[in-house]
């Protein structure tokens, strides 16, 4: 659905919404949606800027950056967003954003779609580094087994060596 500046100028919007795996773009992460992602919002006008706040939850799936295995994630993330007119950035000469302020975004047209906030904290939720659990042995690299299941007659290569860098090859 989309959030109106003409709705908004009349009384303040809450809604939510259920986005099932595959309606929203997550380009080209690697992650994949387990679960519909439900957002819930209170939308309202703030001094000339939409003021969306609210939550959202579903769970990623992806695999572990050492074995490959899939790791779900859940994700439940709480958000205070405040978005500006795009076309104040043209207007104005500077827009001065102190670091510290709440996070920022900007619209363009007559409003903001649901979709474009969801998908957006979700980015935000996804994390750098994936891994199934933090004693993942990961796959080795002589033989390629996965060594959390798995333990080879390979000898410890150098690349296992915390030391490897320092080593020089
Ligand atoms: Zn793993
Ligand atoms: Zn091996």
């Amino acid at each position: 659905m989309r959030i109106t500046l003409a709705e908004l100028e009349l009384h303040r919007i809450i809604a939510s919404e259920d986005f099932a795996s595959g309606m929203l773009d997550y380009r080209d992460t690697q992650f994949r949606q387990a679960a519909p992602l439900k957002i819930d919002v209170t939308a309202e006008l703030l001094g000339g800027e939409i003021r969306i706040h609210g939550h959202l939850a579903t769970r990623l799936e992806t695999s572990c950056d050492r074995c490959l295995g899939a790791v779900e994630i859940p994700v439940s993330r709480d958000f205070d967003l405040f978005y500006r007119p795009l076309e104040t950035i043209a207007k104005e000469v500077e827009v001065e954003i102190p670091a510290d302020e709440l996070e920022i975004g900007f619209y363009s047209g007559d409003g903001i779609e649901l979709a474009e906030v969801a998908t957006e904290q979700l980015f935000l939720s996804v994390p750098m580094k994936v891994v199934c659990r933090p004693e993942c042995r990961g796959l080795c690299p002589g033989c390629g087994v996965n060594r959390n299941l798995v333990s080879c007659a390979c000898s410890p290569s150098p690349e296992d060596s915390p030391f490897a860098s320092l080593e020089g090859g």
